[in-house]
């Protein structure tokens, strides 16, 4: 990412090797016909007489592995290769050590470790947070309604807390802890478990209707938890 600005690199004088497009010979050593080459005064110099054979190729790509690579490469090359579409030569990647190839290779992995064990920290996290989210409504629920069954209350929690928790800024929370929110929220599960209006909803009763059936119901068994 911020790779993408080291202009320096540029500035600074880096051997440059070539992505043969035609044939050539070596100016050096006569050889010829390899696809890397190198500019000198006298002509193209294979890698071998250049004194880069031992380095190897990292395609371009991986901006990190590349910063990396070429930091911890005593010696290293830009590979460029002219584009004929677009008149100008562009980079294909960079030669480097392959030792200091496998060392940036083995810190980028860590850093992908990392990473993953920072994800599995931040969700056991959020987890936690959930679990206490949930406790304290339930402690908030029974505080309201001292006659509601400890499982129902942990229910009703479970299914609030869901979607009042984690990433859910804290007046979301506040909002969820609001004695109206927790009633209503009660109230549903009232609604849904003590009395008839899951099946008079399956009957094909429209809600409004099934709620009106069952409100005095909902309303009675509620008074009796909260006066308990
Ligand atoms: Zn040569």
């Amino acid at each position: 990412m911020a790779e993408g600005n080291r202009k320096r690199q540029s500035s600074k004088s880096e051997i440059v090797v070539v992505s043969a497009l035609k044939d050539w010979s070596c100016a050096e050593c006569g050889g010829g016909g390899g696809s890397l080459l190198t500019m000198d005064d006298r002509g193209p110099l294979c890698l071998g007489c250049a004194d880069l054979s031992h380095l190897v190729f990292l395609p371009a790509g991986d901006a990190a592995l590349t910063r990396r690579a070429r930091k911890a490469s005593g010696l290293s090359a830009v590979v460029v290769r002219f584009s004929r579409a677009r008149k100008r030569y562009e980079r294909q990647g960079i030669l480097v050590e392959e030792e200091a190839l496998e060392r940036a290779e083995a810190e980028c992995l860590a850093d992908a470790d990392a990473r993953a064990r920072h994800r599995e920290r931040e969700r056991s996290r959020r987890t936690e947070h959930d679990l206490a989210f949930q406790a304290e409504m339930v402690k908030e629920i029974v505080r309201l309604f001292p006659g509601c069954p400890r499982d129902r209350a942990e229910e009703v929690a479970r299914h609030t807390g869901a979607r009042g928790s984690g990433r859910v800024g804290r007046s979301a929370a506040g909002r969820a802890f609001d004695p109206k929110a927790l009633g209503l929220a009660v109230a549903a599960s009232v609604r849904h478990r003590d009395t008839g209006y899951d099946e008079l909803l399956m009957s094909g009763l429209d809600r409004a209707e099934a709620r009106l059936l069952v409100r005095d119901e909902v309303e009675r068994i509620l008074e009796e938890w909260g006066n308990a």
